[in-house]
């Protein structure tokens, strides 16, 4: 039977080396693992050996980390990038009644609000002013929402900070603004595009499986839903992020069926920036304390999720981002070396995990960003929301000396 793997043995995958770990493990596992780090294409593992991989433990789960640390060396190297922005969530109002969501409020509790087009230009302003390139805009769902009210949201942003790149509304948001106006799909998502939209967040997609998802929340759109609505955007020339939650009710057999429907997506399409793995954050949601989930992931399930995505992925989605606000330091750190490569957003007000019980915190300046980069031996990059511009953020020469690290650059 194979060996669990304690706190500490686990802790200490990061001082680890392939050739060392090597001889000690299954021999499909380690088979699988030389073949991606081989031609760095994770299309070349067939999904018994995709599944065979999520299902490691022990010796083979140490592996599959060191494995992912170094495929991420090869194709995103040293580099450790974030992005300045601000989350916006324009209402916490919402008839959806998501059982993981800690945030949402009914139309008559005490404490809702909803920002009106111009309050929501206002905050990307203050961003803007104080160094934000993009501004990350997702909401509660209510009832009788003016028809267009995404797009006056677009309209208002753009009118006060031209330049800020948009972020905004879930494939969720995306189907409920296309049965307020009435209009087909593709006409709706170009009328966004052409009132500023930039790129679209690829949330809402929790377990892209129908059954899981009927537990998750009974009114949330289907996977066949999501997976139009991502594919016409793409269609459309509006890129978007890519995400999956873990550690609620889902199996192992889920992560592996979900990464390789995005590997497939962006194969058609080209258009996933990004994935980013989220963690379920339990403490205050009704999902766990009416006992159908368990407490969230354990730490081998966040390293677990992060080095698969990077191995699977290998080759089509080569950013794979840290959530650090549903995550502590020390994790992200660890999270970083089992194949991750972004630390996300600073987020100047982040409301959806913090409501959920989350303690790392509603910010992150760039400079704590970069002195955590630096702690983990990596080296600090801004970038822009699709990682089309990269900006190194201390002199090379400096980092090398003092950090001696190797510059090794994507
Ligand atoms: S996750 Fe989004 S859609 Fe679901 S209840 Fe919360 S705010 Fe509403």
């Amino acid at each position: 039977m194979t060996r669990l793997l304690a706190q500490s043995e686990l802790e200490s995958f990061p001082n680890l080396e392939w050739p060392e770990v090597a001889p000690r493990l299954d021999v499909g596992v380690r088979a699988a693992m030389e073949q991606v780090m081989e031609t760095l294409d994770g299309a070349t593992l067939t999904r018994a050996q995709c599944l065979l991989l999520a299902g490691s433990e022990g010796d083979d789960l140490l592996g599959l980390l060191v494995a992912a640390n170094h495929l991420r060396r090869e194709l995103s190297g040293n580099l450790v990038t974030y992005v300045v922005n601000r989350n916006i969530n324009f209402t916490n109002v919402c008839f959806v009644g998501c059982k993981f969501c800690a945030f949402s409020r009914g139309p008559r509790e005490s404490d809702t609000y909803f920002l009106t087009p111009e309050q929501v230009g206002q905050k990307a302003l203050q961003a803007w002013e104080v160094g934000a390139t993009e501004v990350c805009i997702q909401g509660g769902l209510p009832h009788g929402l003016p028809p267009f009210y995404y797009r006056d949201i677009l309209r208002a942003v753009k009118k006060v900070t031209p330049g800020m790149h948009i972020h905004a509304f879930s494939p969720m948001e995306i189907v409920y603004g296309v049965e307020l106006t009435g209009m087909a799909l593709d006409d709706y998502l170009r009328m966004l595009k052409d009132n500023g939209l930039d790129t679209l967040p690829g949330t809402a997609a929790e377990i892209l499986d129908d059954d899981v998802r009927f537990v998750l929340s009974r009114n949330k759109l289907t996977t066949e839903q999501w997976k139009q609505v991502i594919r016409t955007a793409h269609g459309c020339g509006i890129r978007s992020t890519s995400t999956l939650m873990y550690g609620h009710v889902e199996t192992t057999e889920h992560w592996v069926n979900q990464l390789l429907l995005l590997r497939q997506i962006q194969q058609e399409t080209g258009g996933f920036t990004e994935f980013v793995p989220l963690g379920f954050v339990h403490r205050n949601t009704l999902l766990f304390h009416q006992g159908i989930a368990r407490p969230g992931p354990t730490l081998a399930e966040h390293l677990k999720v992060h080095a698969l995505a990077r191995v699977l992925l290998a080759g089509a989605i080569n950013n794979i981002q840290v959530s650090w606000v549903k995550l502590n330091c020390d994790l992200s750190r660890l999270c970083l070396q089992a194949g991750a490569n972004d630390y996300g957003g600073t987020l100047m007000e982040e409301n959806i995990s913090r409501e959920a019980g989350a303690t790392a915190g509603q910010y992150t300046s760039p400079e704590d960003f970069q002195s955590l980069i630096l702690e983990a031996g990596r080296i600090p990059a801004e970038r822009n929301t699709t990682y089309s511009k990269i900006n190194i953020k201390l002199p090379l020469e400096d980092l090398v000396a003092e950090q001696s690290l190797e510059p090794e650059f994507a």
